[in-house]
């Protein structure tokens, strides 16, 4: 797998998904600073949703970065999600999205009220990914507009 970082090499169909998961990710209450929202598409559908939150699961515990990060990530639920739907086969056939709003630097125009993020994934959400095999994963940069995307 290897990360490629691109503001054009995504569909008109990758850029609604973004557009869609920013709104959830403004909407997620249950988080505390990092506000992130993931979704998982098989087909041109969308299958499942999920929100980092301040919320322990055996799945994060599975998939953690280190003994700290209790708490139950974005990629991380959208994958928990979707097993209620789509067996993990399908999963290889999927794509993961990932997308982080913060709150703008002060440099920005003060009319911004978000800005999208850095959305990573930390090496416990990698190594789920890599399990499950998806076919690409796409994620914001501190770009505007910018997403970076493992295959
Ligand atoms: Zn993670």
């Amino acid at each position: 797998m290897q990360i490629l970082i691109t503001d054009r090499n995504l569909s008109r169909r990758d850029h609604r998904v973004m557009d869609f998961l920013r709104r959830q990710a403004i909407d997620n209450e249950g988080a505390s600073n990092a506000k992130l929202a993931a979704c998982i598409v098989l087909k041109g559908k969308i299958i499942s949703t999920g929100r980092n939150q301040l919320k322990t699961h055996p799945f994060a515990s599975q998939y953690r970065k280190n003994d700290d990060a209790i708490y139950l990530h974005a990629e991380a639920n959208a994958i928990v999600n979707s097993l209620n739907h789509v067996s993990k086969d399908d999963l290889t056939k999927s794509v993961l999205y990932v997308y982080r709003i913060k709150r703008p630097d002060t440099h920005m125009n003060k009319d911004t009220v978000w800005a999208q993020g850095i959305a990573k994934p930390c090496e416990g959400c990698m190594r789920a990914i890599v399990e499950f095999n998806f076919k690409r994963v796409i994620y914001t940069t501190d770009n505007e507009d910018e997403f970076a995307v493992i295959q």
